[in-house]
């Protein structure tokens, strides 16, 4: 078996991983990591949760050298939403070195801000392809010293129509350079991509290694998908689930319906402003709004723990997108659960990208009237961040310490660059609220909201 001290890390880099909680390689990280070491161009292909950010990004960090100014890699990834995790997961791997800039570019956010960033000097640049042909057109990105080139979920670039901007910017990119391919599905249509953009790749594909997927794949044939849904969450009780809708109106038609039956819901769709995408995942992986009704946006690369079950509303249009959406259950080899619900057109649409899945009839299903799911926790927003050099531990002491309140009502807390959000029980959010809007935290008055 692979081991990380197998694959010659040094030992700062092997206690980092070891302080992280990951002391073995997953299959691909195994697989690839000791060719992204000799300087392979790859197409590699792994299911959803397999580990695919810390194989690219491992040896990136390894390879990196702190003391130049411009960036020498730039990952490309398609959803503003993918750019912070990776960005996140990318700060964590990279504790152990000293000083590794890595700047996010994504729509949405203020572009000048941006531009500031990349002038204090940015190693790691990870970015959506639209906002970095921004940067790039205004030449507010400096691409000559880039050294690594990676594209995350690069199949859903392509469905998202980003092929053009995508080559646009490889062609400004040094000839001499390393370029890795991350997915977990590969159209037929990449060879277009794949042929320009890599140098001799070698493929690799772990999808049917013995590693055993943990996730159960349900079908129910029904014919009110609205009753059916909620039978589904009412026999299962799950803690954490995500509904995946088709449009953007169905994911807003379905809140509201869930909201009146008494179930605290989040949703996201891509008419959202980013800071509102941002407090709706948050609450959800926090657990004040315990569902989240989504469409494919949030099918992609999110890594949240925990979620016990998946529901496709809509039968996806693709396989490929029915493999995402499966894929945020059963993370980081936990079980999960898989259901799509299908009416008759469903049921055609389904058979055609999933032929082998079995279908069972809904009246099996044994829904507990009873059941509903709120959040045991709600949100608290801090006007103050990173920016006021605010952090955890700055909260947790104005909570504990001059608010009184014990450390088993307070739940996550999340500190961004401009704002703070503090996960509290619901029995003690006023009492946290209040305390908070009249207190201090180290030594500032700050404003605070409540998010519902
Ligand atoms: P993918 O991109 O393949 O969908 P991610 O890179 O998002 O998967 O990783 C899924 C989860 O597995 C993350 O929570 C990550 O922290 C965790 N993980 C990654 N590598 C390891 C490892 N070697 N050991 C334990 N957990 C890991
Ligand atoms: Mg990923």
């Amino acid at each position: 078996m692979t081991t990380f001290q197998n694959l010659s890390l040094p030992t700062d880099a092997l206690k980092n991983l070891n302080s992280l909680g990951y002391t073995t390689p997953t299959p691909i990280q195994g697989a690839t990591i000791p060719l992204i070491q000799e300087g392979k161009d790859l197409i590699a292909k792994a299911k959803t949760g397999s580990g695919k950010s810390l194989a690219f990004l491992l040896p990136l960090i390894l390879k990196l050298d702190e003391s130049k100014y411009f960036p020498q890699a730039l990952i490309i990834v398609p959803t503003r939403e993918l750019c912070k995790q990776v960005a996140i997961e990318c700060s964590k791997l990279a504790r152990y070195k000293a000083d590794v800039k890595i700047v996010t570019l994504y729509g949405g956010t203020s572009l000048t801000r941006e531009v500031e960033s990349l002038k204090k000097g940015a190693d790691i640049v990870v970015g959506t392809p639209g906002r970095l042909l921004d940067h790039f057109s205004r030449e507010s990105i400096h691409l000559e010293d880039i050294k690594t080139l990676i594209l995350d979920e690069a199949d859903r670039m392509l469905d998202m129509g980003f092929a053009n901007d995508i080559l646009k910017l490889v062609s400004n990119l040094p000839k001499q350079r390393q370029t890795l391919l991350f997915s977990a599905t590969y159209p037929e249509n990449i060879d277009k991509l794949t042929k320009v953009i890599l140098k001799n790749p070698i493929e690799i594909d772990v999808e049917n290694s013995e590693e055993k997927v943990n996730i159960e794949e349900k079908v129910y044939r029904v014919l009110d998908k609205d009753k059916a849904l909620l039978d589904t969450l009412k026999h299962y009780q799950p803690n954490l689930a995500i509904i995946f809708c088709n449009t953007k109106v169905k994911t807003v038609e379905l809140s509201t319906m869930l909201n009146d039956k008494g179930f605290d819901v989040a949703t996201l769709n891509g008419d959202l402003e980013q800071y509102q995408r941002q407090e709706m995942l948050l609450q959800f992986a926090n657990g004040s709004l315990p569902i989240l009704v989504a469409t494919d946006l949030a099918a992609r690369g999110l890594d949240i723990e925990a979620i016990d079950i998946v529901i496709n509303y809509d039968v996806p249009m693709k396989t490929e997108d029915y493999t995402h959406r499966v894929g945020r259950t059963g993370r980081a080899n936990k079980s999960g659960l898989a259901i799509t619900l299908v009416d008759k057109y469903g049921e055609r649409k389904l058979l055609e990208i999933k032929p082998s899945l079995k279908i069972d009839e809904i009246s099996r299903l044994t829904p507990n009237k009873n059941f509903y799911m709120q959040g045991s926790v709600a949100t608290l927003c801090i006007d103050g961040g990173k920016k006021k050099k605010i952090r955890v531990g700055d909260i947790l002491g104005t909570l504990c310490k001059d608010i009184g309140l014990e450390s088993k009502y307070i739940g996550k807390i999340d500190v961004y660059a401009t704002h703070s959000y503090v996960a509290i029980d619901k029995s003690m959010v006023k009492k946290a609220f209040n305390g908070l809007k009249s207190g201090k935290i180290k030594g500032k008055k700050l404003r605070i909201w409540w998010l519902d």
